[in-house]
């Protein structure tokens, strides 16, 4: 989800929607498929299905492209299946039906491979939204679900590829005031913290900014190379974080620490303007 990657267990139904509208009365809502190459879009509105199809297809192959990572066909839960796309129409069908936290607006279930979202925001809010949810998707396939403690690379990345569609001046702001202020949350907290269940929106908010790809993603694709990153997360797949720093970005960075060291002086040298 644009914040975490819960699994959602209410989507049994996927082409009927039971639409609740009072006491025990519910009408069932028809959900029209759109398929593409890659997609099973189910929606209620053909326009914006269409251009979501548009978008999906277009950063699919950019994804993979950018995490190094093989074709979907050869990942192990993946073979010959589409990702479901559901589109509800309202924020409130998605949040209820779909018990997704109020500040939530999409979610992706790797495992199933279905992304949830809602058309209640703009369609260039549903494109970011998209590209952020399939990165997660992704990335949890292509490193095949061995650690809990990499959801902040994978938040980074979300983020980084989202980027893509709109700049992130104002969470960049953010982050620079918290180096500023050294009210950072400090790597190794950051590392285990799930913000599925944190209910303060300000920490909740520096979460994403920290873990902005402008910021550690983006240190260590940036301050060391794409391919040294990809390297990394092919490592990655096989080691925990800190073996997988060391293995890759050692002596310098040889675990999170380190890397809060090293991420603290390149932003201190290459980003601050104060
Ligand atoms: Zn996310």
């Amino acid at each position: 989800m644009k914040a975490s990657r819960l699994i959602c267990l209410l989507l049994a139904v996927p082409i009927l929607l039971q639409t609740s509208t009072g006491w025990g009365v519910a009408k069932e809502t028809a959900f029209q498929v759109k398929e593409t190459a890659h997609f099973q879009i189910e929606h209620q509105d053909e326009n914006m299905a269409g251009r979501l199809a548009r978008v999906a297809e277009d950063v699919f192959p950019r994804i993979l492209r950018d995490l190094d990572a093989p074709s979907p066909l050869d990942l192990p839960i993946w073979k010959g299946r589409k990702i479901r796309v559901t589109l509800y129409n309202t924020r409130a069908e998605y949040t209820h039906l779909a018990t997704h936290p109020p500040w939530s607006d999409g979610h992706a279930d790797s495992f199933k491979l279905v992304i949830t979202m809602h058309r209640e925001q703009s369609s260039g809010a549903m494109g970011r939204l998209f590209t952020h949810e399939l990165t997660h998707l992704i990335f949890d396939n292509y490193l095949g679900f061995s650690h809990t403690s990499v959801n902040w690379i994978s938040e980074g990345l979300a983020e980084l590829e989202e980027a893509r569609f709109a700049r992130q001046a104002e969470q960049t702001a953010l982050y620079i005031e918290q180096i500023r202020k050294g009210t950072y949350i400090p790597l190794e907290q950051l590392v285990y913290m799930d913000v599925h269940w944190e209910r303060d929106s300000d920490k909740v908010r520096l979460w994403y900014a920290e873990a902005l790809a402008l910021s550690l993603v983006t240190y260590l694709i940036k301050g060391h190379g794409e391919r040294t990153f990809q390297n990394f997360l092919s490592v990655l797949r096989k080691k925990s974080v800190d073996q997988s720093l060391e293995a890759v970005y050692g002596p310098q960075i040889k675990n999170v620490k380190d890397l809060q060291e090293s991420w603290l002086q390149y932003m201190k040298t290459h980003e601050q303007r104060w």
